[in-house]
Parts: C-alpha cells; sequence; structure tokens
C-alpha cells in the first residue's frame, strides 16, 4: 500500500526487482542508521518494500562498516539478504577507507552511481577512486556536517537520495524525526539542513568507459589466511597494526588540536584517550615552575579522532579541527621511546 494510495514505482531495478544501495563507512560516521532511515523512508513513508541491514566487526569507532539497502515496489517479496553486490547507488562515507578496503568492488558503469565524501571534484574522485568510468559525484560531507551541526551521514543520505531519484522528502524527514526528534530534538533543525545541502550541492559528472582504469567486479572475500597459510606467531598484516601503526584509515577525517599555553597538566586527556596518545615528558611546570611531568603534544600515528579528550578538556586546550587543514607531519609529537 502506498501513502497516496498510489503504487509508486522504481525508476530502476536489477534482475531481482531491487533497487540498491551500499554504503562504505567506518563506525562513528553513522552509515548504519543512514542505511536505517532510507528503509524506513521508503517502507512506512512511501509504502514501498524493502530491508536494511548493515556489516560490520567490533562496534567501535573507526572499523570498516558496511550499510546496505535493499527497495522493491510494494507487490514484490523480500527473499534476498545477502550484502549487496553491484548497487545502483555506492556511498563512499570515508575517502581514507579506499587505501585498506576495495570500496569500489561491485560499482558497473551505467548502472552505478558513486558518491565520495571528499574535497576532491568528480574527475579527481575518479582518478583517486580507480574507476572504470560511469557517474560520479562528490560531496564535502565533512565540512556541510561542521557547518550545520549536524553529522556526514545526513549529507551523505542528501547525495544518495539525489543519485536515486525516487525518495520523497517527506517520507525521509519523517524517517529522520522518528529516529533522532524525541531524543535529539535540538539537533533536528540542523540535521535537516544538512540531508538539505547534501542534496543540492552534490556534485556530479559522467565519465565514459575509456580504458583508464579496468573494471572493480565484485569478489566474495575468501579468508586471506587459513590454517595452512597463517603465520606463525598470529601475524596481522593489515594496516593499524602494531608494525605499520597506520590509523589514518579509521580517522573520522577530525583530530584535536593541542593548545599548550592554555593546558592545566590536569592529566584528563590522558585518562580518556583510548589509544595512549598523548606525549608527557619530565619538565618544568610553566606555572608553578615546579619539576613534573608536562603534556608535550600529541601523537598522531595512534589517534583515531574520537575528539573524546576535546570533550573532557575543560580548559580549551584541545580543539577539534579538520585533519585536511593540518600538517599532520609538524604537528605530531612523537612518544620519544618510540622515535
Ligand atoms: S585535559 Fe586539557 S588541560 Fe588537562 S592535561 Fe589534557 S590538554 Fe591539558
Ligand atoms: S581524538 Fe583524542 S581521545 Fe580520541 S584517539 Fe585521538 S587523542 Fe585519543
Amino acid at each position: 500500500m502506498s501513502h497516496s494510495g498510489n503504487a509508486l514505482r522504481l525508476p530502476v531495478k536489477n534482475d531481482l526487482g531491487f533497487f540498491e544501495i551500499r554504503m562504505e563507512s567506518i563506525g562513528g560516521l553513522g552509515a548504519n542508521v543512514a542505511g536505517k532511515i532510507l528503509t524506513e523512508a521508503a517502507i512506512i513513508g512511501m509504502g514501498m518494500n524493502g530491508a536494511g541491514f548493515a556489516s560490520y566487526g567490533s562496534e567501535k569507532k573507526g572499523t570498516p562498516v558496511k550499510a546496505f539497502v535493499r527497495i522493491c515496489e510494494a507487490d514484490h517479496k523480500v527473499r534476498v539478504n545477502s550484502p549487496v553486490e553491484e548497487p545502483h547507488v555506492l556511498a563512499i562515507f570515508h575517502e581514507a577507507l579506499a587505501k585498506s578496503v576495495p570500496v569500489t568492488a561491485g560499482a558497473v558503469p551505467g548502472k552505478t552511481t558513486v558518491i565520495l565524501n571528499t574535497r576532491k571534484d568528480p574527475g579527481q574522485a575518479r582518478d583517486f577512486l580507480k574507476l572504470q568510468g560511469g557517474k560520479i559525484g562528490t560531496v564535502d560531507a565533512m565540512e556541510i556536517a561542521m557547518a550545520t551541526g549536524s553529522r556526514v551521514n545526513m549529507v551523505m543520505m542528501g547525495a544518495v537520495m539525489k543519485a536515486a531519484g525516487f525518495f520523497e522528502w517527506k517520507a525521509v524527514e519523517g524517517a529522520v524525526n522518528e529516529q533522532f526528534g524525541k531524543k535529539y530534538a535540538a539537533l533536528m533543525k540542523g540535521n535537516l539542513e544538512a540531508l538539505k545541502r547534501g542534496y543540492d550541492e552534490v556534485e556530479f559528472r559522467e565519465f565514459p568507459v575509456d580504458g583508464r582504469y579496468p573494471a572493480t567486479p565484485f569478489r566474495r572475500e575468501e579468508p586471506r589466511l587459513g590454517y595452512e597459510t597463517a603465520p606463525i606467531g598470529g601475524t596481522i598484516y593489515s594496516v593499524g597494526n602494531m608494525r605499520f601503526k597506520d590509523l589514518s584509515t579509521s580517522r573520522t577525517g577530525m583530530i584535536p588540536l593541542f593548545v599548550e599555553d592554555k593546558c592545566v597538566r590536569c592529566g584528563e586527556c590522558d585518562i580518556t584517550c583510548p589509544d595512549y596518545c598523548f606525549v608527557w615528558e619530565r619538565g618544568k611546570d610553566p606555572g608553578t615552575g615546579k619539576d613534573g611531568m608536562v603534556l608535550r603534544g600529541i601523537d598522531y600515528q595512534y589517534c583515531k579522532g574520537c575528539l573524546r579528550c576535546t570533550w573532557i578538556c575543560k580548559f580549551g586546550a584541545l580543539l577539534p579541527a579538520k585533519e585536511a587543514e593540518q600538517d599532520m607531519e609538524k604537528i605530531t609529537v612523537k612518544h620519544r621511546f618510540l622515535k
């Protein structure tokens, strides 16, 4: 049953009768919730049928997350519950994820619209993601989220709505309200503004399949290591491990900035940080002149950008900032014993 009494039809669908969306993200950016909102908007607000679900590992900020949305017309039954392999819309919430996860797998030119959260234009995004061709959209979701006091997921949802072409504003707004209205009523204005700006500001361009990059077919991942091939000692090869210490793929795009002259060396940030990022050294306390431990700065190679330290510091000595605008080499203070 449609909300308006007319059966809504999808503009395009795959062989099984579905319009499919895949969102590639990391924990903390809200892809899971975005998928849920779009699914609810289509089912409850627009009278369609569908399913929304997500796949993720440990539930913490910075770990890869995939959210899937599968929409069909009201008279069609949902009999598929596998991950979306070749989506109509592929939304990549976190640019750095492309370094470690095959986010573009299953993108098919002529079928898939790829949307990237980035400051790049669509041409640069195509080269960055090495896409074979097709329709590519870019939007600076982090910037818009900050300006509106909302989150990346709202902006990306607006961009997905534009690419999909059939979501109704009233239905999506209703689902956003259902999700956040009661608990975070004060944030609703910013959320809706972010949604609208994502819709309005996503920039699309179409690229021919010109042989510049090969196709990226979807492959079901086989476990890379098994009982015959696992290295002795359980070595982990992926980024973010003890050897490479590259946590940039799991950072949300935000970092804490240390303002040394505001710091009173209370140590609250150090207790709060889950990743031991704060570098303390013995020195003279500038306030009292006495010998003691002094906070020198942040070792960003361990920082995942959760910003908890900025919330806990009552003295304005840790401020949230955009990673892309900082010279990370310059502001990183390395732990002395790890230099
Ligand atoms: S919480 Fe703020 S004031 Fe306290 S040590 Fe950390 S940066 Fe300094
Ligand atoms: S944002 Fe702050 S609390 Fe979070 S990992 Fe980085 S330094 Fe630690």
